[in-house]
């Protein structure tokens, strides 16, 4: 038992193991992979003051944290990556990319070698090297107004994404609307309260000087994703589709189809979803986040009242028709729906129920996408859950890949490669357990 997290490192790597026996068929590093992503991961000091640069957390969207940050040690929430990839190592890993979600509990450490290098740690047992993600060239950088450019363009996906949250908050407010797993409006607060520049509404004509420098600096992103909270009224007076639309309709005239352009917004009527493509954008991610009816009333309680899920379900295929199915990417947050008191008591009957979804969706050649849940301490479900099991997790991938393949789908656009070491997309293994070389579906233009 490691004295200051409370958790035994080997009993970590005893499920390690476990679980990656009983998924052999699947890549070993992403049982690794999971258990970061679900239980979090902390530095030391040496690690983060090796003199090298790369790119720090930047707080993109929630918060991803396992405490809140003025619980968190201040050298590490200023300095802590964000990403970081496992590669090499006792045990050989092929590379896989790892958002970093801060938990100082957490048995996973990332140390500093006495030969200048890192790695990844699990008690006294050395696991994995460990790289930082690359700085991009225009990271540093102030625009004319102040902010800083990458509270207004951050990049993750080891470069590939440039992500722009141009609405910082949600109009689903508090607990009787809020998707109970989301800590958006939370983190917004503790970012202001931790004297950050996180602004919530980007003004366009500072998004597009930040793109400005991105472009000049000469980094090469191949996606951007227009994303932010939902809007149920009016926001700077305008609906959701007609506010964000206008962020894309700029982009799209300064850089005419530069990058592939990504919206994250509602599932909503075809009127919009239709405007939404029309304005350049080519990928659209109507979140769905958890498939069983239930579910999906209890833990996105505002998306239910304002929209309901039939509907939303449907609206899912229906911009499949002005997209094409390849071009809608809805998300699912893997875990929520074994979290207590609502959530399902087996992996078995959690599996079975997102395999319905997904055959579902897959069916009709839209393919769903994960995000491993990361039980925020800001968020009504993360106060009071750990996170769910190792094997449901894994055990999830597998359900993805074999029913990916299946329905015989190509690779989902706009996330990099497919495969094990050539995966970039880092907050879930869903890229990373596709077979290698499995080609990527093309986009209409
Ligand atoms: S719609 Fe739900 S998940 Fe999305 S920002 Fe609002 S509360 Fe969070």
């Amino acid at each position: 038992m490691d004295v200051a997290t409370g958790v035994d490192p080997l009993e970590t790597l005893r499920e390690i193991e476990r679980v990656a026996a009983e998924f052999e068929d699947l890549p070993p590093e992403v049982t690794v992979k999971e258990d970061l992503l679900r239980r979090g991961v902390w530095f030391t000091p040496a690690a983060l003051q090796r003199g090298h640069t790369f790119a720090r957390k930047s707080y993109f969207i929630f918060s991803f944290d396992h405490l809140p940050l003025s619980q968190l040690d201040e050298l590490v929430r200023n300095h802590a990556p964000e990403e970081i990839a496992l590669e090499g190592g006792p045990r050989g890993f092929r590379r896989v990319v790892v958002s970093v979600r801060l938990n100082p509990m957490s048995p996973w450490l990332v140390d500093a070698c006495e030969d200048g290098s890192v790695m990844l740690r699990c008690g006294t047992e050395d696991v994995a090297g460990v790289s930082f993600a690359p700085q991009p060239a225009y990271y540093g950088e102030v625009l004319p107004d102040g902010t800083p450019i990458t509270e207004v363009a951050p990049s993750i996906e080891w470069g590939y994404l440039l992500y722009l949250t141009v609405f910082r908050m949600c109009q689903y407010f508090g607990q009787e609307e809020e998707c109970q797993f989301c800590d958006i409006n939370r983190n917004f607060k503790q970012q202001r309260e931790d004297g950050r520049a996180y602004h919530a509404i980007k003004p366009i004509d500072r998004l597009l000087a930040a793109l400005d420098r991105v472009v000049a600096s000469g980094a090469t992103p191949g996606a951007y994703t227009l994303t932010g909270g939902s809007v149920t009224t009016k926001l700077d007076g305008l609906d959701e589709a007609s506010f964000y639309v206008r962020y894309a309709e700029a982009i799209e005239a300064r850089f005419p189809g530069r990058w592939l352009g990504k919206m994250v917004v509602q599932a909503l009527p075809r009127a919009d979803v239709l405007r939404i493509r029309r304005s350049g954008i080519r990928i659209y991610h109507p979140n769905y986040e958890v498939w069983d009816p239930a579910l999906f009333e209890v833990l996105c309680p505002g998306k239910a009242r304002y929209v309901g899920r039939s509907t939303w379900m449907a609206r899912i295929l229906d911009a499949a028709e002005v997209f094409t199915p390849a071009g809608v990417i809805p998300n699912f947050v893997a875990g929520i729906e074994m979290a207590k008191p609502h959530g399902f008591r087996t992996e078995e009957e959690a599996w079975k129920s997102t395999a319905e979804g997904l055959d579902y969706f897959m069916r009709h050649g839209v393919m769903p996408r994960f995000t491993t849940w990361c039980p925020e301490p800001l968020s009504v479900l993360g106060r009071e859950n750990g996170p769910a099991s190792l094997r449901y997790h894994v055990g999830l991938l597998r359900v993805w890949r074999d029913m990916h393949a299946r329905h015989g789908l190509l690779a989902p656009p706009g996330y990099g490669q497919a495969g094990i070491g050539n995966a970039v997309f880092s907050v879930s293994s869903f890229m990373d357990v596709i077979r290698p070389g499995t080609a990527v579906a093309t986009l209409p233009c």
